[in-house]
């Protein structure tokens, strides 16, 4: 990863027990004419554990959760993708696409030993045709936002880190800061080609394989493995980047300064403009309590004078910034600022490997309809600067803001597509890398108090969450419950139609 976190580069073979499966090319030893056969007859020529790539390829970007898949392939076109799949469903082993790899559940690798990972790596074709793109599943975020500025000025909205695929990102949802003005990643997709457990190839668009569209985009990781999605694109417009620091907050202060924050995102006597995008941030920080909070966003084609007038009122309620900060950027400095990053090349997925984090995250989403309480925003303000000051996992909370205004993304149908979050009016990021010295266990729940904060202190609110911040310890009911409160029924059908013998499966899966 590269972006919101400056972590060391570590690439450690995963270690985790094999548990009941047998490694790959123990198989293939014995003369086995299994998987391994399959894929080698199909020219896959997969990477199984005996092999010295083996675990480079089966790192996961989340070591937290080092999966040992039975065979990784990684093939260089749909009929590729198709064999493998084929082989997969015919040997009785489930398969699971990886675009970025970038999962906080590391499902691309099964979400458990033993499973088929397709990597889309090879994947990488990029077109555009007028304002259309059509985007290789291989590619990660930074690779298309590259492509699109470089060829025509063209932009989309989709999230910071450059090194997050595309096949996740968008199969999921896919928030960025221009999401207001331009809806999420997954909106933005007009159709898709995709593989489905029989191996066939479709196209899924609103006219075509219409059920099949809707669960890709928002359930993208049950139905299939997208191998390119065609989308639409928007000018790359400029933006002003701003940033204030309250660096001088008691718990008490930070609570009221939320609560004014997401007031003045939901005022409907003053809607705010759709090309604002805007954040929280809670953080340790070097400040007399340990803890900072900040809001910043980025103010698509405004200029600074329209930042001033337009934050005015929520700066008066917020008090004065200890720091303040406000650059204009032309659309690429926006997305390399975003990715905390400079050098166009950082955006280029293939100059350099991933990082990796040892991590744990989880989500709430506040609806619009029911901002967060003043007893909840106490309580959650109380933890972030008491046991937030002190622990040793490395923690931060984001909150985006989704709603507001017209904001594209909320004024879409709730059924629109799969994404089923359509009511909130931010998301809260809750997120922490679990060190050495801190147990899984311990790690873990540390951040889940966060959330406990919230919603302990709001019983009457039911919280969804967002699926691209997937919670590694949901079983699939409270996945479901969370993530699809009112789509699951539907998209249970549609997996019963679309893949019948769960070759397509994660722990979280319908
Ligand atoms: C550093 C970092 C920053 C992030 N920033 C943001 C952000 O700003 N905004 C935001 O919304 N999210 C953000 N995320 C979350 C990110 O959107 C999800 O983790 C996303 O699912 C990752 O996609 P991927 O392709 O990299 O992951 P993968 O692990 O490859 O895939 C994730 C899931 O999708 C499935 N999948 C992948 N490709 C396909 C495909 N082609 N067809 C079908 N299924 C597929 C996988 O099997 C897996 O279940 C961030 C994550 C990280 C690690």
């Amino acid at each position: 990863m590269r972006g919101f976190l400056t972590l060391s580069f570590v690439l450690t073979a995963a270690t985790s027990a094999f548990g009941a499966w047998v490694p790959a090319r123990t198989l293939k030893n014995r003369g086995s004419s299994g998987l391994i056969d399959c894929l080698d007859d199909a020219g896959l020529d997969p990477v199984v554990y005996s092999d010295s790539a083996y675990a480079t390829d089966a790192a996961p970007f989340n070591l937290r959760l080092p999966w040992k898949p039975i065979a990784l392939v990684y093939p260089t076109d749909t009929a590729g993708v198709s064999a493998a799949v084929k082989c997969g469903a015919s040997h009785g082993v489930k398969v699971n696409a990886r675009s970025g790899g970038h999962s906080y559940a590391a499902f691309a690798l099964g979400g458990a030993d033993g499973h088929l990972t397709v990597s889309l790596d090879h994947l990488r074709h990029l077109s555009l045709d007028g304002d259309v793109a059509t985007i290789g599943a291989g590619n990660c975020l930074g690779d298309v936002a590259l492509f699109l500025w470089e060829t025509a000025n063209r932009a989309m909205a989709h999230g910071t880190c450059p090194y997050v695929g595309i096949g996740g990102h968008a199969g999921q949802g896919g928030f960025g800061l221009p999401s207001r003005a331009w809806g999420l990643l997954s909106d933005q997709v007009l159709s898709v080609e995709i593989v489905t457990a029989d191996g066939a190839v479709h196209t899924a668009s609103a006219d075509k394989n219409a059920d099949l569209f809707w669960a890709v985009t928002g359930a993208g990781a049950s139905f299939g493995i997208i191998t390119s999605f065609t989308t639409i694109t928007h000018e790359a417009v400029p933006s002003v980047a701003f940033s204030y620091e309250f660096a001088q907050y008691s718990p008490a202060q930070a609570s009221k300064a939320l609560q004014a924050w997401q007031e003045f995102a939901n005022d409907p006597a003053s809607p705010l403009d759709v090309n604002l995008g805007l954040q929280a941030h809670v953080n340790p920080g070097d400040t007399p309590t340990g803890v900072l909070f900040s809001v910043s966003g980025q103010y698509y084609t405004a200029d600074e004078a329209k930042v001033n007038a337009t934050m005015a009122p929520l700066l008066a309620k917020l008090g004065t910034p200890s720091k303040t900060t406000m650059e204009a950027q032309d659309w690429i400095t926006s997305v390399l600022f975003l990715a905390g990053t400079t050098g166009i090349d950082s955006l280029n997925s293939t100059l350099a490997p991933d990082t990796h984090d040892t991590f744990y995250a989880t989500s709430t989403f506040v609806p619009q309809k029911q901002m967060m309480a003043p007893a909840a925003a106490d309580a959650l303000m109380e933890y972030f600067y008491g046991p937030g000051a002190t622990s040793s996992v490395a923690w931060f909370v984001i909150f985006d803001l989704y709603g507001g205004g017209e904001s594209v993304i909320t004024q879409k149908p709730a059924d629109f597509n799969s994404f089923n979050g359509r009511d909130a009016l931010y998301s809260i990021q809750y997120y922490g890398t679990i060190p050495a010295s801190v147990s899984d266990a311990d790690g873990i729940e540390f951040i889940q108090g966060m959330k406990a904060a919230v919603e302990d202190n709001q019983r009457g609110t039911v919280f969804r969450e967002y699926v691209n911040y997937i919670d590694s310890t949901y079983t699939a009911k409270e996945a479901h419950k969370r993530y699809y409160p009112t789509h699951t029924p539907r998209l249970t059908a549609l997996k019963n139609k679309y893949d019948p013998a769960r070759v397509f499966n994660f722990p979280q899966d319908f």
